[in-house]
């Protein structure tokens, strides 16, 4: 087989070149050796070509995968920086919400939360993906994002803060027992007085309003009824149960119109003035308890 291949080289081959045209053709005898050696530098030519050719494409095809990477990258980091500015924001809001609110600030929670701006952390790691443009390091992001997503939670906590302290204060409101409970002249005031019919000096834990009889009693905020009935000198009377430590209860009553247990809404009709127990005249004795004491009811009233 050896043999054979080195006959084939060293025999001889004639090449003819015909032109189109009257010359002569060109012949020329060229060893096998030298044809098999130009066929050889040949075909490596054109498969180095091919290889070249074929990294060019890999190279281009990287640049191009690494453009969108960078752009993926960029987007990103555009959106942290938005998302950042949107927390600080609602921060901002909750801040001035517990200002107006007149409530404590939560700095304890929130500095360290770094509520309130971006952090050097998260400007640095931005500021790194936009002027290097290399892929993002994704421990970092992934910590960044854990740290915004706490403060999202702290912020979130705040309003719900927020929320609850509204609530309560409007459950506040609705028992606090602020409307006149009936028209009419007030002919006695909450304090020490002498008694128009024992003529002693006692202390009026309320209010006398005078009016005829069967001029409508209101409740004067939401609660339910704790007592309905005659009530010794107090004559017929009724004690409503507002919550957030508020009750009131409405005495010489003519006609009862609820019972005990109902639920009633501030303004509700719950009477009608007279003159029952010990009474000099026709007039409603309305008194308010706040936390287990009678306060002055003028004092919750608003102007008539
Ligand atoms: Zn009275």
């Amino acid at each position: 087989m050896l043999r054979a291949i080195i006959r084939f080289l060293k025999k001889k081959m004639t090449v003819i070149i015909v032109p189109h045209s009257t010359r002569h053709p060109i012949r020329s005898s060229i060893s096998s050796l030298l044809i098999f050696f130009m066929f050889f530098i040949w075909a490596g030519s054109f498969g180095w070509a091919i290889w070249i050719i074929s990294k060019k494409i890999n190279y281009e095809e990287t640049i191009k995968t690494n453009t969108v990477l960078r752009k993926k990258s960029e987007f990103l980091a555009k959106s942290m920086a938005e998302s950042r500015d949107y927390i600080e924001k609602v921060s901002e809001m909750e801040t001035k919400l517990r200002g107006l609110l007149n409530l404590k600030s939560r700095k304890n929670i929130i500095e360290p939360a770094g509520i309130g701006g971006p952090s050097m952390h998260d400007e640095n790691i931005i500021a790194h993906l936009f002027e290097s443009g290399e892929n993002f390091n994704s421990e970092e992001t992934s910590m960044n994002l854990r740290e915004m997503k706490r403060d999202s939670w702290l912020t979130t906590q705040g309003f719900r803060e927020i929320e609850g302290y509204i609530e309560g204060e409007k459950s506040k409101l609705l028992a606090t027992p602020c409307i006149w409970p009936a028209p009419g002249t007030i002919t006695s005031r909450f304090g020490w007085r002498i008694h128009p019919l024992t003529r002693r000096k006692e202390f009026h834990k309320a209010i006398d309003i005078a009016n005829k009889k069967g001029i409508p009693i209101r409740a004067t905020a939401d609660g339910k009824v704790l007592f309905s009935g005659w009530q010794g000198s107090y004559g017929r009377a009724i004690m409503i149960d507002h919550g957030q430590g508020f009750s009131t209860r409405y005495c010489h009553i003519q006609t009862l119109l609820v019972k005990a247990g109902e639920r009633i809404k501030r303004g509700q009709t719950i009477a009608l003035i007279g003159s029952t127990g010990r009474s000099t005249g026709s007039h409603l004795h309305y008194e308010v308890w706040y936390r287990g004491k009678p306060v002055n009811p003028i004092k919750y009233l608003v102007k008539k």
